[in-house]
């Protein structure tokens, strides 16, 4: 077929992003095509089964003929329940009218800036970051303005002075995902509250995405929303995905003003009439049914993480910490690529995937590297590979940087 003319593209798609990491999967996946092994530390999927109660009730409600459309914000039952589950964790009443069901977390992120930023305002975001934030603030014609993180001795924290210095009178959301991707950092009570206060100062509206806010092996998961005055100003982004192992089902929601909401609803109607009717069953049993199977997902998630930290803590050049929570670890490696004498992160991870088949997305691939960036970072999710897989690759990568030879 002959190449596509470019000008048939309409202009505001040069301002879309995208998620490279696909791309760090497609290199794998060619790698492991062409006779090697490869351990998958790159994806932020999971290989463990959706619990089989969520299963059984997706059928079910296939079989009782829940095939057709549903109403535009998710059926009721489910709307209820997912705001009875989120007024307990949170501590904030929520009740039906608080939530619209949306067809993953993801979609939530584009449809809140439609909702609420207006071209040419200014949009505070975490960089490093998922990278659709960054894509769907440009996208829809709005000033992405990262905030970064800073290295700490048990973990990371983001820098509150540059994102306080970062505000101007165009500052309009502010995109917060504590239990983060890809660092696992995680606020302290003190670090929400000094957020709440910038918010209500500045009169900002919060996207509160809190994908792993369920995926946390110590401690209790926290939110902004739940501080004085902050639940009129958040809009949570809940999904299924991660505590219910529900990736490709595709079901999250917003959870949030009434207002909002509403517009978010709109939204449905326009992009995808409603989310998907059956699985929506299946949901309601995850939130109200046996609560076993997302113990055991975060069960096998804990043994994960501790024979990662494990195997790192003993790598030379590698720093990482251990996170409470979410499934990633954000390792510098600084001092690796140094001893390799390799001075681009992206040339170390390709370096690595070659000689150790261990395979990793890295700090590039989380929103636009900034100026002033001196430490160099790789990103290990532990979410689709199991233990004795990450032992052995961890094992090939640590012989690799301590300059043994790598079994072929
Ligand atoms: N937000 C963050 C920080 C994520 O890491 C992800 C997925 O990896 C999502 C949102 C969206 O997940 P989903 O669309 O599967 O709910």
């Amino acid at each position: 077929m002959k190449a596509v003319v470019p000008t048939r593209i309409a202009t505001r798609i040069a301002h879309l992003g995208t998620e490279t990491a696909f791309a760090v999967s497609a290199e794998a996946a060619a790698f492991a095509a062409a006779g090697n092994e490869v351990y998958a530390f790159h994806l932020g999927d999971l290989n463990i089964p959706t619990p089989a109660n969520v299963v059984e009730a997706s059928f079910k409600a296939i079989s009782d003929g829940k095939t057709g459309y549903c109403p535009n914000a998710g059926i009721p039952q489910l709307r209820a329940a997912l705001a009875a589950d989120v007024s307990a964790s949170h501590g904030v009443p929520y009740a039906a009218e608080n939530v619209a069901i949306e067809p993953g977390g993801k979609p939530v992120i584009g449809k809140f800036i439609l909702a609420l930023m207006n071209p040419g305002d200014e949009v505070l975001y975490p960089n490093p970051g998922y990278p659709i934030y960054e894509s769907q603030i440009e996208f829809h014609g709005g000033v992405a303005v990262p905030y970064g993180y800073l290295e700490g001795d048990t973990g990371f924290a983001i820098d509150l002075e540059a994102l306080e210095a970062a505000i101007t009178p165009r500052t309009r959301l502010l995109v917060l995902n504590d239990l983060q991707n890809p660092m696992g950092a995680e606020c302290s009570p003190a670090e929400l509250a000094r957020l709440a206060d910038l918010a209500v100062e500045h009169d900002l509206t919060v996207l509160c995405d809190e994908a792993y806010f369920d995926i946390r092996y110590e401690g209790k998961s926290a939110s902004l929303a739940a501080l004085p005055g902050m639940a009129e100003r958040c809009l949570i982004l809940y999904t299924f995905s991660k505590k219910f192992a529900m990736t490709g089902w595709r079901l999250g929601a917003a959870i949030g003003p009434p207002d909002i909401v509403e517009v978010i609803t709109k939204l449905n109607v326009n992009d995808e009439s409603c989310p998907n009717h059956f699985i929506q069953y299946g949901a309601l049993e995850g939130l109200t049914g046996d609560q076993s199977g997302p113990r055991h997902i975060v069960e096998v998630l804990r043994e994960r993480r501790d024979a990662a930290v494990a195997i790192l803590s003993e790598t030379p050049g590698v720093r990482c910490f251990t996170p409470d929570a979410t499934f990633y670890l954000f390792a510098n490696v600084s001092g690796a690529m140094a001893a390799k004498g390799i001075t681009s992160v992206e040339d170390f991870r390709r370096a690595v995937l070659h000689d150790t088949g261990v395979s990793v997305c890295s700090r590039v691939h989380f929103g636009r590297v900034q100026p002033g960036e001196r430490e160099s970072y790789v990103r290990f999710a532990y979410s689709g590979i199991d233990t004795s897989r990450i032992v052995e690759g961890l094992e090939r990568l640590r012989a690799y940087l301590s300059g043994d030879r790598v079994e072929a």
